[in-house]
């Protein structure tokens, strides 16, 4: 493995300079790579799977160690099974799952591994919010901010809601938001949450599954309350998609259908898979979320599809004669419902515990100062002594892997760098 060249006595760059020379890649993209090889190392079966089919390329591998960077060390027995298990074609024809995919599933499996990832009350202060403006020679400025995940996808929605609206670029939606010189539109967001069980968490589409703390504050903002499970069997002849069904289809699909296309389902269109026209309804056994791209390419019959209206997946037929199926992702799919009960009995266990560990610790306090006061002589400042009562030893192993996720995925066509991903046949 290349990680095991590399001297971990000698500086970094220093072991980085000759990787950089001989493979014309920058010494950040080299630093990634090292470190996505040595994850790998870390994962004994992922590794043994991945040096019997290479199916993993560098993308993919950086994206379970960007992943994983956060996650304690003794889940990664567990980890590494889960996640050979996620990386292992289970049936003919199956697409390889994108570095975006990828990430969001071993966060799902580290959530529920430890739930104090996910449910932190405190909801500490992100550290990477941050703001800056960088003038260019040519007159033109970049503008950079860093947000909360949340708030990100709220704005960007109403810019692009207003871009399309007035017809203009991006950036000059921006502007004219910033600037106060236009009021924007009103743009409606979707929040996703288990009705049946108690304190579940909160899916905003893009920024994922919330903490508690934002999971309140989002739905206090909520206006209305759509049942979901009434969208499942709404059917009309009319072509356009009414609300209540627009809700279902990006809760099931929750980006573009095409394998690997990371265009968001809040910005694609409602494809009837059978067309309104030759008799097709609108329901959600017809209809798919497809972002304008693939939408054009089925509409002029480059690419055709088959959705499998029990399971919610999709069947592509390619202009090859190759098939390749896609699996949705969302919130309303039966994964990710599993995924929100097994999250909720884990985070109320861990409750439990605290909750038993406080009182625990209470205790020996009381029966520490019941003490002190029966022997004054030992000590005259035996209340100090309780000082570290709330210290909880800190859950990380101290070789905690603290680099950002760098390779953040820019959503659409032409700027993704990893995408959109080419279905990748696996053959079993
Ligand atoms: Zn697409």
């Amino acid at each position: 493995m290349l990680a095991d060249a590399v001297d971990e006595t000698v500086d970094c760059d220093v072991n980085y300079a000759a990787i950089v020379r001989s493979t014309g890649l920058g010494s950040r993209t080299v630093e990634r790579n090292l470190m996505a090889m040595a994850t790998l190392d870390e994962l004994p079966a992922l590794r043994a799977h991945h040096e019997q089919l290479h199916h993993l390329d560098l993308a993919r591998l950086r994206a379970v160690e960007s992943a994983l960077a956060m996650a304690d060390r003794a889940y990664f027995p567990e980890l590494d099974e889960r996640i050979t298990r996620y990386l292992t074609a289970t049936r003919p024809h199956q697409p390889l799952p994108s570095p975006k995919s990828i990430r969001k599933r071993i966060k799902a499996m580290l959530d529920e591994l430890d739930a104090s990832l996910a449910t932190d009350e405190e909801d500490p202060e992100l550290p990477g919010t941050t703001y800056s403006m960088k003038i260019h020679d040519d007159g033109t400025a970049d503008l950079f901010a860093r947000f909360d995940a949340p708030t990100a996808a709220a704005i960007d929605a109403r810019v692009r809601a207003l871009a399309e609206e007035r017809r203009i670029g991006h950036a000059a939606a921006h502007a004219l938001l910033l600037t106060g010189e236009d009021a924007g539109v009103k743009v409606h967001m979707n929040l996703y949450r288990a009705h049946d069980v108690e304190e579940a968490p909160v899916y905003l589409p893009r920024a994922g599954w919330l903490n508690p703390r934002r999971s309140a504050e989002w739905l206090a903002r909520a206006s209305t309350v759509r049942d979901m499970d009434e969208a499942a069997t709404f059917s009309t002849d009319a072509y356009r998609t009414p609300a209540i069904l627009e809700a279902l289809l990006e809760g099931r699909d929750d980006v573009c259908r095409y394998p690997g296309c990371p265009v968001p389902a809040q910005f694609c269109d409602n494809d009837h898979m059978l067309n309104h026209a030759d008799g097709g309804t609108t329901s959600a056994d017809n209809l798919v979320n497809l972002c304008r791209h693939h939408h054009n390419l089925k509409t002029a019959g480059h690419i055709r599809y088959v959705l499998d209206a029990v399971t919610g997946h999709v069947i592509w037929l390619l202009p090859n004669g190759e098939w390749v199926e896609d699996i949705p992702e969302g919130p309303l799919t039966t994964d990710s419902r599993r995924w929100v009960q097994t999250f909720v009995q884990r985070r109320d266990a861990r409750n439990e515990r605290a909750r038993l560990e406080a009182q625990a610790r209470k205790r020996l306090r009381d029966e520490l100062l019941e003490k002190a006061r029966d022997t004054p002589d030992e000590g005259d400042d035996a209340t100090g002594g309780g000082e570290d009562e709330g210290d909880v030893a800190c859950p990380w192993s101290a070789d905690l892997l603290t680099e950002p996720d760098a390779d953040p995925q820019t959503e659409g066509h032409t700027q993704d760098p990893d995408g959109p991903d080419e279905p990748v046949g696996l053959r079993q």
